[in-house]
């Protein structure tokens, strides 16, 4: 299972590409109301959170591309663009809080390594109030700006963070 999450998230960005084109594809061809798209990003974010921008955006994958959100040093302008967004990222970005799915730590088996931290953009811009397992800090898996990369759950190295419900 943890291989199986690696795995998915290593590929998040082609899985992106494919999503956003069909979506992209579809709504052109069928011309589809943008207002179906936008209750179909506040659907997946009562289930998942704000999950649409970074597995099923058009939008986001350009911008994805542009601002380089592969490389560790565009954390800034990632959690930049995920502060903004569109109205799917600011109806799925407050459902964050209460989708069914959540990123959840398991406090008995973390050992506090860091590792999840070190590979969010919450976390790593705004210590001093989010992190993944401190609980003294915000939830960064449950504020606004959470894309739902899941690198930090990548990142566990004894699956002590995870993404359910
Ligand atoms: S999924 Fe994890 S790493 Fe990605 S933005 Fe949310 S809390 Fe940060
Ligand atoms: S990466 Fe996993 S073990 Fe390390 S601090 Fe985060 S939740 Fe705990």
């Amino acid at each position: 299972m943890k291989k199986t999450t690696k795995f998915i998230v290593a590929k998040r960005i082609f899985i992106l590409a494919i999503l956003g084109g069909a979506v992209y594809a579809v709504t052109s061809y069928f011309n589809i109301s943008i207002w179906y798209v936008v209750l179909f990003g506040i659907f997946t974010g009562v289930i998942f959170g704000k999950v649409f921008c970074r597995w099923m955006c058009p939008i986001g994958f350009i911008m994805e591309m542009i601002m380089g959100g592969g490389s560790q040093s565009q954390f800034s302008n990632m959690y930049q663009y995920h502060k903004m967004g569109c109205p799917i990222a600011w109806a799925s970005g407050f459902l964050n809080k209460w989708s069914l799915f959540q990123i959840k730590v398991d406090t008995d088996s973390c050992i506090k390594c860091g590792k999840c931290d070190k590979e969010c953009y919450i976390s790593t811009l705004e210590p001093q109030k989010y992190s993944l397992y401190k609980p003294e800090k915000q939830q960064s898996g449950s504020s606004y700006s959470c894309s739902k990369c899941l690198k930090c759950v990548a990142a566990c190295p004894n699956g002590s963070l995870k993404y359910k419900m």
